[in-house]
């Protein structure tokens, strides 16, 4: 039996394994860190005797790869799917806005959806259809060179729906702001997630810890069916000798493979590979943009809601987990060097001015997270660099949500890459 590594336990990897796995191969999949799920991961906190996410995950029901995999693993129960779009934004004061669509006559609905959307004027909520229809029925342009504030303005956006409407989805789906994100993957994402179908457009929170809906029933899967997990193992070296590729972890082990397959950050595989694999992949620079979450715990939580996007504000979402509330701000540069009391101090601030009913009394306990290189940044030279990067070099495959697989660093993007990697090495072995 040909022997085959995953190196690395994060959703891309365990996507791999999981896809090898149910196709009758045996793995080892080699995790450097004591747990798996990578940047998905949930922990229970001894303090608030709670599981809390190491950041709020949405998915949108266009992940195809995802909720296969979900499937795959029996896990399809630990996600909510939105029987229909609905998204209910909150301005100054507690304005109340809502997005949502039907979905009987869809598109029609969805259309009718952005009509409604007041946060706009008519003729902003005009121009805003107006572009969706030009992506749903003619859309050539080549937007490789474009940011998404240079394409929106080319389609005549105004700086409003720009900012509180564009701004929100640019910054929610690619973690970067307007006028650094690829316009081309933008355009891209925008017609997956509105004009792929009417099934597409559904929103997805996970029902328990991210743990629980990825990592642990992976790993049962992968088990159960006679493949191995190292935790705990981190990979130093991954050099080639004839045909086999040689792993050597900080343990001191050395395994020879017949198949590799690398679902690690970019810049972690730049640290383990031998020159002569590197190839260009060192042609490729990332960068990354940091999500802060931050979860509160209320003495009276007054929202009723699953969700709420903010408008105008430095706070883009507040999810509702009953016993607290998380609020996430992607995108966070300004926050990454602010102590936890600072952050805290301007998010009440900032509570306060969309729910006039928040104060400082409500809390009873926070925890502040900084992930400060949650996703690359998906700049116009980043996808142009990944373009070029081959996720295949004899038998080493390289998976990982920065590769090629045509999205951001997202869940879908990390389990696709995984499945990718997976059905190129089967159909090598
Ligand atoms: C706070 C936050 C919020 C997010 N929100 C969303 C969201 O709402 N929706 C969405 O779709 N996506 C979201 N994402 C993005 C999503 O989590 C990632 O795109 C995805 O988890 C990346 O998976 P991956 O397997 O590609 O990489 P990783 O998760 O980074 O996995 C890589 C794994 O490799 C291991 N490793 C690294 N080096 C070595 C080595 N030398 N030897 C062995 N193992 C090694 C690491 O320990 C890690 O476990 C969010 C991310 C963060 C951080």
């Amino acid at each position: 039996m040909k022997k085959i590594v995953v190196i690395g336990g994060g959703l891309s990897g365990l996507s791999s394994a999981v896809h090898l796995v149910n196709n009758n191969f045996k793995v080892i999949l080699i995790e450097g860190s004591p747990k798996l799920g990578g940047r998905a991961y949930s922990y229970f906190d001894p303090k608030t005797l709670t599981e809390i996410d190491n950041g709020q995950h949405i998915m949108m029901s266009c992940y195809h790869d995802t909720l296969e995999l979900l499937n795959i693993i029996d896990a399809q129960n630990e996600i909510k799917i939105q029987k229909q779009l609905k998204v209910n934004f909150v301005g100054i004061g507690n304005q109340q806005f809502s997005l949502a669509a039907k979905n009987i006559f869809y598109p029609l609905d969805l259309l009718l959806g952005f009509l409604s959307f007041k946060v706009l004027s008519i003729r902003e909520r005009l121009k805003v259809i107006d572009l969706f229809l030009d992506l749903m029925c003619c859309f050539e342009e080549d937007l490789e060179d474009l940011t998404v504030e240079e394409w929106l303005r080319n389609k005549n956006q105004s700086q409003k729906a720009i900012k509180n409407f564009w701004g929100i989805l640019c910054v929610g789906i690619m973690n970067t702001k307007v006028g650094t994100a690829s316009a081309e993957l933008f355009a891209f994402v925008i017609k997956e997630i509105f004009l792929s179908g009417k099934k597409n457009t559904r929103i997805i929170v996970p029902r328990s810890g991210l743990s629980k809906v990825f990592a642990e029933k992976a790993e049962k899967f992968i088990i159960e069916n006679s493949s191995e997990i190292l935790k705990s193992e981190r990979v130093i070296n991954i050099s080639r000798n004839d045909d086999s590729l040689i792993i050597t972890t900080q343990s001191g082990m050395i395994i020879n493979a017949d198949f590799v397959i690398t679902s690690v950050p970019h810049f972690a595989l730049i640290k383990i590979l031998d020159n002569a694999l590197k190839g260009n992949l060192v042609d490729i620079r990332l960068e990354y943009s940091p999500i802060l979450s931050v979860h509160l715990w209320l003495k009276n939580n007054f929202f009723n809601e699953d969700f709420y996007g903010l408008i105008d504000s430095k706070i883009q979402w507040i999810f509702n987990h009953d016993g607290f509330i998380t609020i996430v701000i992607s995108a966070a540069d300004e926050f990454v060097s602010k102590s936890e009391k600072e952050i805290l101090c301007e998010i009440i601030y900032e509570l306060n001015k969309f729910f006039p009913m928040f104060s400082e009394d409500l809390v009873l306990n926070f925890r502040v997270i900084k992930e400060k290189r949650a996703t690359f940044v998906p700049n116009i030279s980043a996808l142009v660099t990944r373009k070029r990067i081959s996720r295949n070099m004899q038998n080493l495959f390289i998976a990982g949500d920065w590769t090629n697989t045509g999205l951001p660093g997202t869940i879908e993007g990390a389990v696709k890459s995984g499945k990718l990697a997976a059905f190129d090495l089967i159909a090598q072995a």
